[in-house]
């Protein structure tokens, strides 16, 4: 289970550091993936996004939960989920 707040990932500009670390990068594009794709009004819960577990070729299901205001993840195939909070008013929160 990863809980992230997602600005812990961003420079105060509100960017992904070009210069934080591959992995981290990595990580962080994925949690913006999740953002943008959880913010969507017209969310069709169509996984997308492809798993970050190392050999798993699930793709992840990202759900808004509207009492917290967070965006709950999990993968279709293996046991990765996650919640993600601050999130809101990033580039990639399309409320
Ligand atoms: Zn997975």
């Amino acid at each position: 289970m990863y809980i992230t707040n997602f600005q812990h990932f961003l420079d105060e500009q509100g960017n992904i550091p070009v210069t934080m670390p591959k992995e981290a990068r990595e990580l962080a594009n994925f949690f913006a993936l999740l953002v943008d794709d959880a913010s969507l009004e017209d969310y069709d819960a169509a996984p997308t996004i492809r798993c970050i577990e190392k050999n798993c070729e699930g793709l992840i299901i990202p759900i808004m939960v509207f009492d917290t205001d967070e965006i709950h993840w999990s993968c279709t195939r293996c046991e990765a989920k996650g919640i993600i909070t601050g999130w809101q008013g990033t580039k990639w929160d399309n409320r």
